[in-house]
């Protein structure tokens, strides 16, 4: 479009090619910002329009329940699980109206059901998140894993990591959620060092609360 549109300036003067061209950009940063589309665009300071980072994956048709089996887990994480997902499930849209409800199966809901259990993938993680289908958007289940290789606890105990917290932090990424900022990113959120979708986490801590970043990125992708 630009080649075509510059071609019949070519044949003047270097000079008059310049005062257009100069007066067509004019015009065009004005039009700009009449009309406002890419003003949108602009980072914002780190405030209330601070951008909430999605990951690209959604359910389809909320209000909607998903459950998830937990009955590979011990019953002390079941509990715990079962509070990460109240926990979201307390966040309401803009709008009031619920968006994803979690609730625990333990009853076997076949090979496409979603479930939370403890697993290994071959790598690195404290918790991890299988998405189906596996390049969404649109989810139809989830398979959220704790590591088997790690030491899990309920509560914040040296040497181990708190089940409640990481099962919140996967459970915001299967509502669609990205990390606040990844490794080595600045980030923008004032509440980064305390949000639930920061990627980083210890031993011996809960983070068990949902800050204003975290309801805030659920209730963009839903509303
Ligand atoms: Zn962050
Ligand atoms: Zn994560």
């Amino acid at each position: 479009m630009l080649a075509a549109f510059s071609q019949p300036y070519a044949k003047e003067g270097i000079f008059t090619c310049k005062i257009r061209k100069r007066i067509l950009c004019a015009c065009l940063a004005l039009a700009l910002m009449l009309t406002g589309p890419f003003c949108r665009g602009i980072p914002a300071q780190a405030d209330s329009i601070e951008p909430r980072l999605a990951n690209g994956y959604y359910w389809p048709n909320t209000p909607r329940t998903v459950y998830l089996n937990v009955s590979a887990l011990p019953a002390s994480y079941q509990t715990a699980a079962e509070a990460a997902m109240d926990t979201w499930n307390e966040v309401k849209s803009l709008s009031n109206q619920s968006m994803v409800i979690f609730r625990p199966n333990t009853a076997p809901t076949g090979a496409a059901g979603s479930i939370i259990h403890m697993g290994t993938l071959g790598f690195d993680f404290i918790g991890y998140i299988v998405f189906s289908p596996p390049g969404g958007p649109e989810l139809t289940a989830v398979e959220i894993l704790l590591c088997s290789d790690k030491s899990f606890t309920v509560g914040a105990n040296p040497g181990a990591y708190d089940v409640e917290s990481i099962v919140l932090h996967e459970l915001g990424h299967a509502l669609g959620i990205k990390h606040c900022h990844e490794e080595g990113e600045t980030c923008f959120s004032p509440t980064c060092a305390i949000n639930v979708m920061n990627y980083y986490f210890e031993q011996n801590e809960t983070r068990r609360n949902l800050t204003a970043y975290d309801r805030s990125s659920y209730q963009t992708i839903y509303s």
